[in-house]
């Protein structure tokens, strides 16, 4: 499993400061960031996965500087950025594959090696059976769940998901949080998921990360937050 380090961590668009010296560090964990609307939550994760640049401060895994590449991180999105059209097997596969690649596996050329590991990671998120089924045919959770499978298919050292859950009803949010932490933990990867429902927060994580207008407010374990009898 890998350690993610984040070191004062600073994030100006203009005027807005949207992350103000933000340090923590995370290893072999389900950890979750939370925050309301605006907190910069969203702004930490794209600075992690290299969608943008902060204006200070480092971020490292396993003590090197962080590139953002696909291998190294998987990322969830709150609206999955899968292929409507194809099926949830295809869009698993082509979690790592270029364009050129991805036409070949739609011709069907792809490698047994990448067959077995699509088919592995939709298990991992319970949709063998639906491995066939268009993702356009499937519902808000199990679109996320694919997304998962997606993410997984790339063998990451990290996983980060953006809201993974806010568009979907209570009781499919549990269900998706449940397989997103089996991923994590059957994969051994270490997670970093954004949240702002304090109650599937305290449900499925390992730590605990508060943000509130771009400043950390608190960084605790699990351990922590339960009360010696
Ligand atoms: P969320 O709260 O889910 O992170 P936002 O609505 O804050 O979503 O942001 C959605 C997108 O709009 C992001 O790409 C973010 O960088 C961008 N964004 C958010 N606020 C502003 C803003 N004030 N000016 C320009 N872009 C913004
Ligand atoms: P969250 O994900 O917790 O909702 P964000 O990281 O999206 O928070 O936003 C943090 C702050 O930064 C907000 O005030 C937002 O409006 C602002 N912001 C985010 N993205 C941009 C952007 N591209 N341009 C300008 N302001 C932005």
């Amino acid at each position: 499993m890998s350690t993610l380090k984040v070191e004062n961590l600073s994030k100006q668009y203009g005027d807005v400061t949207a992350l103000e010296d933000v340090s923590f560090q995370i290893e072999d964990e389900f950890a979750v960031l939370l925050g309301e609307s605006g907190a910069g939550k969203s702004t930490l994760l794209r600075c992690i996965n290299g969608l943008t640049d902060p204006t200070e401060g480092s971020i490292s895994l396993d003590d090197e500087p962080i590139t953002g590449s696909q291998t190294e991180i998987g990322m969830i999105f709150q609206q999955h950025n899968l292929v409507d059209g194809v099926s949830a097997y295809l869009n698993a596969l082509t979690g790592s594959l270029n364009r050129v690649s991805m036409l070949k596996s739609m011709l069907q050329w792809q490698s047994r090696e990448d067959k077995l590991r699509a088919l592995e990671a939709l298990e991992t998120v319970g949709l063998l059976d639906e491995s066939h089924q268009r993702v356009s045919q499937m519902s808000g959770g199990q679109q996320q769940r694919v997304g998962i499978a997606r993410a997984l298919v790339q063998d990451p050292r990290l996983l980060l998901a953006d809201e993974p859950v806010a568009s979907l009803d209570p009781s499919s949010a549990e269900t998706v949080m449940g397989y997103l932490r089996k991923a994590a933990k059957e994969h051994d990867v270490t997670a970093l998921v954004s949240l702002h429902q304090v109650n599937i927060a305290a449900h499925f994580g390992d730590r605990f990360i508060g943000l509130r207008d771009g400043r950390k407010l608190f960084d605790v374990g699990r351990d922590e937050l339960t009360p010696e009898l």
